[in-house]
């Protein structure tokens, strides 16, 4: 596992183990039933990803600012997200757009051989690269680009997990997906609906899973 012990409990003081375990017990009343996801919840510290004034609500089932008008989501759905993306066995390769503050990512690295995360917001991904390197986190690279485009050089990908909302599903995002590959996706602009794409051959099997309040996924990356 590549979360160091000594890390995971950093500041565990102000966030105690307890209030940490009734999140986990939260999600599993809520239906998350993969043990590999669950633990990776537990052990990841989410008060490193948000602003130190927000840290007291890290284990809240609550989504947090993390600046630039951004939001880290409601452990549910990361949860619900990572889960849906391993419904389909073990996974090697997998894209992430959206990397934000990158806690999302942590919970990911955990579960998955190797990310290629995309973020168009460059201060954020240095946040977010930093707090990986010091939680440990080494099966990540990332690239800061729109990605709109994906990131075809290391295509296609076994899951693509998107956290941000196009209108439509970005059709590039489906060139990237492997034969038998999964698509998790908010979908949608005033109402999005959280959406699982399989691939079979050329044929895309659309299904709703349920609804979601996503940021919108915006166009071209930019430097602050
Ligand atoms: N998963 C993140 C939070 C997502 S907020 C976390 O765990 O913190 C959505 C993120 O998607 C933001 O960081 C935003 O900048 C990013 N984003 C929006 N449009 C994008 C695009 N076209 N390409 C890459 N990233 C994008």
């Amino acid at each position: 596992m590549p979360l160091r012990d000594d890390i995971t409990h950093q500041g565990i003081g102000m966030t105690s183990q307890r209030t940490r375990e009734r999140l986990l017990e939260r999600l599993f009343e809520d239906g998350i039933r993969n043990l590999h996801v669950l633990e990776a919840m537990r052990r990841t510290p989410r008060h490193l990803f948000v602003d130190e004034a927000l840290a007291h609500r890290a284990y809240e089932d609550t989504a947090l600012p993390i600046g630039h008008n951004q939001t880290l989501s409601q452990p549910y759905i990361v949860a619900r997200m990572t889960e849906l993306l391993l419904a389909g066995g073990p996974l090697d390769k997998v894209m992430e757009v959206g990397t934000g503050s990158g806690y999302q990512t942590a919970i990911l690295a955990q579960v998955v051989e190797r990310i290629f995360s995309v973020e168009r917001i460059m201060p954020l991904q240095e946040r977010a690269k930093a707090i990986l390197k010091e939680i440990n986190v080494r099966n990540v690279v990332f690239r800061h680009a729109d990605g709109n485009w994906g990131w075809p050089q290391y295509g296609p990908y076994d899951a693509i997990l998107v956290t941000a909302a196009p209108p439509v599903v970005p059709p590039e995002l489906l060139n990237q997906l492997a034969d038998g590959g999964r698509l998790v996706i908010p979908v949608g602009e005033h109402q999005q609906v959280l959406t699982l794409v399989r691939r079979q051959g050329d044929q895309f099997i659309h299904e709703a899973v349920e609804p979601v309040r996503f940021v919108p996924l915006l166009a071209g990356a930019i430097h602050s």
